[in-house]
């Protein structure tokens, strides 16, 4: 159905062509909707006038002045020219610049006369300044409804098009005389009043131009619920979907396999959680429908076998099952773990990577077509066209992060049905995050350590306290265990990164200088022959210690390393810096991860490294990570296909809204509340403009 908020911004008063155009390539707005839905990312109050004295530091918040200019002068020419305006209330003096639309703004500026001035005040060269104010000369200001005002973010193209913050304010105006008689409420009444949701039409209202701040509030959740809402039919649509169409394998025997590896050749006792997901994953593959499960697991917490007894159950039902990972080491290390535990059983596994010689390649898909292969390990070569399973059954996808989503579906098609499927990561997502990213699959976590692993012990040492550690690296060396040290590698500095990395490892040789102690080095800008070798030396023990950039593998597994240094902590992500002191602790003894910093610290980066020290629950540093960088940079969101452009919502902060939306779209699957057709339709229209790629229908809500 047409609806007027679809026509084009170019047709809105104060738009017209070329800011059409700008506004859509810088913002991506390109229909009335688009900035209808174009929310400030924050409200100040403007009822408050601050007085010049009061400003005291370079405070990023915005303020609101009521001063008389002295004085305007330009000074420059050409691109370089800036027009100042000194300006004084009873309490001091304010210096106003602007650096473009120079012309426009000296038009407006009169010696003597008082402004309201609104900015943020900075502190250049001992002096107050506001660069690119808005200013409005006292008593023409546009009427308010509240004190309070948005803040829309903006580009410097638009700015110098006149679309600063106060010009955007200025078209949501013109845009809402217009547009307030065609806003038609898109959740049902009954959602409405279970959740305490505001109607679309008065939050929109008060997210542009609140009333007072219990409506801003409630409008704010209004919106948030409204877009979480939106996704979350989506994804619960496409997940029963997946459950309502797909006819899954039947893995009803717990057979011969299964049982002799669990009585025979376990060497261990399962832990409670390894237990408790080979369950759940025996559960769904006796429910007749596809199997789609991620588990997560901190580095360590024994993945690998919940694995393998998957498979081997798979192999005891007749059907044939793979196990790809993102390395070539890594594959290989499988294989070995794999043959190795399952020692005399009669379980047919084989290993294909890309460097598999033709030959052996060709007897591999041979039997695998034959049938004649139970398990295969691999890397990205198994999903190539020519890998033909006789009866795939089940996959494995270890390190899911690290395939795209495109990668993951492929090895759905190796069979007429799809197979069952378990994507392993170690990188831990948030639960909510987990619901949206991955909401189409169940989730399953191993929140435990097999026995016996002693917690890394961690410390956060600032650069003026290094001599200290010296010290302790011997002692750890004389103890007959190796050190890692990390430098960071930030794309952009290369040089740089470099440079620190060499001088590093000059100081720490002339500190531990041969041929008593031997430091080896490793970086991505060695031939990988070197690199190869050196990390050899560190793996074989004949190095003490390793200094290298992160390119230290996923595979590079050194029980006997114990020490994990960190340089320039500060600049790492919270779940590269777990990653990073994943990599000891693997042995009997006591580990330990130093993190080195500089002195003077961000806030964030302070609570990132003290989150370290006190924690080393990768959900715990996960769950931090994502209220400190919000959702945008996490690990796999980029690669979860699902565009996650939300407006208002932080999935970081708003985790509770995200657990009713689930609860709230699930119900509406499960009939509870018997909508009636035109409210299903009121539904299917929200999640189609939440949702950009999505194979759900609502056909099957009864
Ligand atoms: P990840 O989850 O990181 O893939 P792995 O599967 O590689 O972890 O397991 C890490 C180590 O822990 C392996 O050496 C494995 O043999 C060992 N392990 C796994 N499960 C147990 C257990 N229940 N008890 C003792 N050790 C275990
Ligand atoms: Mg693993």
């Amino acid at each position: 159905m047409a609806n007027f908020l679809d026509n084009s911004i170019r047709f809105l008063k104060g738009v017209g062509d070329s800011r059409a155009l700008l506004l859509q390539k810088e913002l991506g707005i390109s229909t009335m909707r688009d900035l209808l839905w174009y929310f400030p990312f924050r409200h100040i109050d403007r009822s408050r006038y601050y007085k010049v004295g009061e400003i005291r530091d370079e405070s990023a918040a915005y303020i609101q002045l009521q001063v008389r200019i002295e004085g305007v002068s330009v000074q420059g020419a050409g691109p370089k020219a800036r027009l100042t305006a000194v300006a004084r209330d009873e309490t001091g003096v304010v210096e106003l610049a602007w650096f473009r639309g120079i012309k426009w703004m000296a038009k407006r500026l009169e010696a003597g006369r008082r402004y309201v001035v609104f900015g943020r005040p900075g502190f250049f060269n001992g002096r107050l300044q506001m660069v690119h104010p808005e200013i409005e000369a006292v008593g023409t200001a546009r009427e308010r409804p509240s004190g309070m005002q948005g803040i829309y973010s903006t580009t410097e193209a638009l700015s110098s098009a006149r679309l600063g913050t106060r010009g955007i304010y200025d078209l949501v105006c013109n845009l809402w005389e217009v547009a307030k008689d065609h806003i038609t409420e898109t959740i049902p009444g009954r959602i409405m009043s279970e959740y305490n949701l505001i109607p679309l039409c008065e939050a929109l209202e008060n997210i542009h131009f609140p009333k007072n701040q219990e409506l801003l509030a409630a409008a704010r959740y209004r919106l948030k619920f409204e877009e979480l809402f939106g996704l979350h039919l989506g994804i619960v649509s496409r997940r029963q979907g997946r459950i309502e169409k797909s006819n899954g394998f039947m893995f009803n025997r717990v057979g011969d396999r299964f049982n002799e590896f669990y009585s025979g050749h376990l060497p261990f006792e399962l832990t409670g959680a390894q237990k408790r997901v080979i369950k759940e994953i025996r559960a769904d593959t006796v429910t007749g429908h596809q199997m789609n499960r991620l588990l997560q697991g901190d580095v360590g917490s024994g993945k690998t076998l919940v694995a393998l007894m998957s498979m081997l159950l798979a192999a005891d039902n007749g059907f044939q099952s793979c196990m790809m990972a993102p390395t070539e080491i890594l594959a290989r290390q499988h294989y070995a773990t794999i043959v190795n535990l399952l020692g005399e059983m009669d379980v047919r596994t084989a290993v294909l990577t890309g460097s598999t010689r033709a030959k052996e390649r060709n007897d591999i898909l041979e039997k695998l077509e034959a049938g004649q292969i139970d398990i295969l390990l691999g890397t990205h070569a198994l999903i190539e066209e020519r890998v033909r399973f006789a009866n795939l059954g089940f996959v494995v996808i270890d390190e899911q992060h690290r395939f795209g989503v495109e990668q993951r579906a492929r090895l759905w098609t190796k069979n007429h049905n799809p197979p069952h499927v378990l994507v392993m990561t170690a990188t831990p997502i948030p639960r909510t995050l987990a619901m949206t990213l991955y909401g189409d699959l169940d989730v399953s976590v191993i929140d435990e350590l097999p026995p016996g692993r002693k917690p890394v012990k961690t410390m956060h040492l600032r650069d003026s306290q290094r001599l200290r550690i010296y010290g302790f690296l011997a002692e750890q060396i004389e103890l007959g265990r190796q050190i890692y040290i990390v430098y960071p590698l930030i794309g952009g500095s290369e040089k740089t990164d470099y440079k620190d990395l060499q001088d590093g490892f000059e100081g720490i040789s002339r500190q531990f200088p041969p041929p008593r102690y031997f430091t080896t080095v490793v970086h991505g800008r060695m031939k990988a022959a070197d690199k190869e070798a050196n990390m050899k030396l560190f793996k074989e023990g004949t190095a003490n210690i390793m200094v290298s950039t992160t390119v230290i593998e996923v595979g590079v597994d050194v029980p006997n390393a114990t020490v994990m240094v960190i340089e320039s902590a500060e600049r790492f992500g919270l779940s590269q810096l777990h990653q990073l002191r994943g990599r000891v602790g693997r042995g009997g003894g006591q580990s330990y991860c130093i993190l080195m910093s500089g002195d003077k610290l961000s806030a964030d980066a302070r609570a990132r490294l003290a989150a370290m020290v006190r924690t080393g629950d990768g959900f715990e540093l996960s769950e931090l990570d994502l209220k400190l960088r919000g959702a945008g940079d996490l690990a796999g969101t980029q690669q979860s296909g699902l565009a996650l452009e939300l407006k208002i919502s932080n999935l970081g902060k708003d985790s509770a809204i995200v657990e009713l939306c689930r609860t709230a779209a699930q119900k509406i699957f499960d009939g509870g509340y018997g909508f009636d057709p035109r409210e299903i339709e009121l539904l299917e229209e929200l999640r189609s403009r939440h949702m950009t790629s999505t194979e759900g229908d609502f056909s099957m809500i009864s």
